[in-house]
């Protein structure tokens, strides 16, 4: 199976063997391996193998396959090193803190007061402006 590839990106040239990992695992579409700046140990990343920068232009089995790579990897993390949770995380474009614009999942096992600023609090809403958001992605779907 052949792959979109960019000779400048840091993940190709992974997928390529051009420069070293701790692979975890690899299938058809996908290869797994260990994110050398962790944010807690066993922070791992599902990669697909083709250069796709995000996910609206990834096709969509490719998705679903880094998808199975990351719940295989979360799996082992959960079971191996019992964190105190996984998170799942995936970013799109810069704004969205993505440093690496080839599509990968992050599976990042979570300690108490590790101080990962990804969650949040409930703050409730405008029921207005979510409906016309709402109304603006149903008519695009
Ligand atoms: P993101 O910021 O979501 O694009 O995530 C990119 C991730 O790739 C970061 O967590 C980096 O630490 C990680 N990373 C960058 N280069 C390498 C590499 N050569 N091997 C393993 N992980 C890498
Ligand atoms: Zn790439």
């Amino acid at each position: 199976m052949t792959h979109p590839t960019d000779g400048s990106c840091i993940f190709c040239k992974i997928v390529a063997d051009q420069i070293p990992c701790f692979k975890l695992l690899e299938d058809e579409a996908t290869i797994a391996f260990m994110d050398i700046n962790p944010v807690n140990p066993g922070h791992a990343l599902s990669v697909a193998k083709g250069h796709w920068p995000t996910v609206d232009v990834i096709p969509p089995e490719v998705l679903g396959a880094v998808a199975r790579t990351a719940q295989r990897v979360a799996k082992a993390v959960i079971t191996e090193l019992k964190p105190n949770g996984v998170n799942l995380l995936q970013a799109n474009g810069e704004g969205a803190g993505q440093s690496v614009p080839h599509l990968h999942i992050h599976i990042m096992p979570r300690l108490p007061n590790d101080g990962v600023a990804l969650n949040w609090g409930y703050k409730p809403g405008n029921k207005d402006e979510i409906e016309a958001i709402y109304k603006k992605l149903k008519a695009a779907l």
